[in-house]
C-alpha cells in the first residue's frame, strides 16, 4: 500500500497554536481557492485545548483559506512529510474576518502604509527547551550542550530552508536544556509567518527525534524564561532604511521616535497581546533579563524596548540597514500575528499622536530608585495576566486596533484561561503551560 500524501491548513490562532484541518493533496488545487470550513467558535479554543467560552456558540460557518505564499513541505526520512500552509479566516462570502489573528496584523500594516507610507521588516528571536539533552552544570553557551544536541540543530537548519525560512544563528541558551533560533527578518506578514514556521518545524524535528522543543514562557517559576523578541525597524517602501537617524535621540529618526514612543506608552497595555498567559507573568520578573519596566534602553538586554547595536558599520547606510529596535515583552503563547499587530498598532499610534520619547537617561537605568525610573518617564509593567487584561480593556486606542466585537471576544477568550488556571499554585500553573506549549 502507498500511502497518500496530505496537507494541514492551519493558522496560528488566539492562543499562539496553530489550528485547523487536513486534506489530500491532490485536492491542493480547489483548497487554494475555497479552503476549508471552520466555525466561529474554532477561534475560543483555549491555551489548553477545550473552549470554555464563546459568545458564538454552535452556530456559523468561515473558511479558512490557504496563503499560498506560506507554503511549507519538508520531507523526513522515514516519515510523514510536513506539509502545510497557513492562511486567513474569512467570511463565507470571502470578506475578512474580524478576529483573524492574521487579520489583526494585516490591519496595521495597511495602516501604517497608508498614515506613514512605511512598512515593517521584522525577525522574532526565539527560546525554547529542548527536551533531547541533559541538563549539565557549565551547560550555558556552551559547546558541549551545542555538542550533545545532537543533530537536531542541523535537522532543524535544513527544515527551516526547506520551509523558506533563512537560519541566522542557533545557540545553547542560559536555562536548562535552552536553545535560541534567529532567522533572517522579513517584510511585515512574512516575518509572523515565519516565526510561526520556526516554532512548528522545532517541534516537529524535535518530534521524530522522539522529543519535545517547548516554547512555554516558564518551565517552572523560579527557572529562566523562554523569550520572544521581536526585533524590528521601519522602511520606505522600497526597502530604504526610515528608522536610523545617527544624529537623533536613541539613534531614531523623527517618525522613529514617535512608533518608538508609541510602543512604549501602549506597552501595559498591549502586554496583555504580547505576553498573554498567566506564566508569562512568571517571566517579567527581575534578574531574568527580561523586561520589567516600560522603558526604551540603549544596547541594554534589561530594557522592555531595545536599541539594538550596530556591528562594524561599513559606512551610514551599513548602519542604517541594521539599525534596529527589539521588544521583549513578548513570548511563544502569543500568535506572531498578534504579537507584530499590537507593536504595529501601538507605534502608529504613536506617529498619528507625535508621541515623545524622554530624554535618552544620564545614567544606568538599573542604579535609579524607583521614583527615579518613574521620574524618567518608566513605569513597571504589569505584574500579572489580569492587570494586563484591565489597562486592554480601558485603552480607547485598542478599541480600534481589534474592532468592538474583537476586543470583547479576545478579553473574554483570556479571562476563561484565567478561570481555567485559577487556583493551581505557581508551579502546577506553569506545567500546564508546558504541556501545553
Ligand atoms: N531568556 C531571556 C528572556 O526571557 C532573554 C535572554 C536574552 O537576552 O537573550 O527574555
Ligand atoms: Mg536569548
Amino acid at each position: 500500500m502507498q500511502r497518500e500524501p496530505l496537507i494541514f491548513l492551519g493558522t496560528c490562532d488566539l492562543a499562539g497554536h496553530v489550528r485547523g484541518k487536513g486534506f489530500p493533496a491532490a485536492a491542493l488545487g480547489h483548497r487554494l481557492h475555497k479552503g476549508i470550513g471552520l466555525t466561529h467558535s474554532n477561534i475560543m479554543m483555549s491555551a489548553f485545548g477545550p473552549i470554555y467560552e464563546t459568545p458564538f456558540g454552535t452556530l456559523g460557518d468561515l473558511m479558512l483559506v490557504p496563503d499560498p505564499d506560506t507554503k511549507v513541505d519538508v520531507q523526513f526520512e522515514g516519515s510523514a512529510a510536513e506539509h502545510f500552509y497557513l492562511g486567513d479566516i474569512l467570511t463565507t462570502e470571502g470578506e475578512n474576518w474580524e478576529c483573524c489573528p492574521r487579520h489583526f496584523l494585516r490591519r496595521a500594516l495597511k495602516e501604517l502604509q497608508r498614515e506613514a507610507g512605511l512598512v515593517v521588516l521584522a525577525a522574532f528571536e526565539q527560546e525554547f527547551v529542548y527536551t533531547g539533552i541533559e541538563d549539565r552544570p557549565s551547560a550555558t553557551y556552551g559547546l558541549d550542550a551545542w555538542r550533545r544536541q545532537g543533530i537536531f540543530g542541523e535537522a532543524f537548519a535544513a527544515a527551516l530552508r526547506q520551509a523558506g525560512v533563512t537560519p541566522d544563528s542557533f545557540l545553547p541558551e542560559y536555562g536548562a536544556r535552552q536553545f535560541e533560533v534567529t532567522v533572517a527578518p522579513g517584510q511585515g506578514l512574512r516575518a509572523a509567518d515565519h516565526a510561526v514556521i520556526v516554532r512548528e518545524m522545532a517541534r516537529a524535528v524535535a518530534f521524530r527525534l522522539g522529543h519535545r522543543a517547548i516554547f512555554a514562557p516558564m518551565m517552572r517559576p523560579d527557572g529562566i524564561g523562554n523569550g520572544v523578541h521581536v526585533h524590528f525597524s521601519l522602511r520606505e517602501p522600497s526597502g530604504a532604511p526610515a528608522l536610523h537617524d545617527p544624529a537623533g535621540p536613541y539613534g531614531l529618526t523623527q517618525t522613529g521616535q514617535h512608533f518608538a514612543a508609541g510602543v512604549v506608552h501602549h506597552m501595559p497595555a498591549i502586554a496583555a497581546i504580547t505576553a498573554p498567559s498567566v506564566a508569562s507573568y512568571f517571566r517579567l520578573r527581575p534578574n531574568r533579563w527580561a523586561p520589567t519596566w516600560t522603558n526604551l534602553g540603549i544596547r541594554d538586554r534589561g530594557s522592555s524596548l531595545r536599541v539594538c547595536p550596530v556591528f562594524a558599520p561599513a559606512d551610514p547606510a551599513d548602519a542604517a540597514r541594521q539599525f534596529n529596535l527589539e521588544y521583549r515583552v513578548c513570548d511563544a503563547t502569543a500568535s506572531p500575528y498578534m504579537a507584530l499587530g499590537a507593536i504595529v498598532h501601538a507605534g502608529l499610534d504613536g506617529v498619528r499622536r507625535n508621541l515623545t520619547l524622554p530624554p535618552p537617561p544620564s545614567r544606568d537605568f538599573w542604579d535609579m530608585s524607583e521614583a527615579e525610573r518613574e521620574a524618567a518617564g518608566a513605569r513597571p509593567l504589569p505584574h500579572l495576566l489580569e492587570e494586563a487584561l484591565e489597562n486592554l480593556a480601558r485603552c480607547r486606542a485598542a478599541r480600534d486596533w481589534f474592532g468592538e466585537q474583537f476586543l470583547d471576544v479576545y478579553l473574554r477568550f483570556k479571562q476563561s484561561e484565567l478561570r481555567a488556571v485559577a487556583g493551581l499554585d505557581e508551579a502546577a500553573t506553569c506545567e500546564r503551560y508546558v504541556a501545553a506549549y
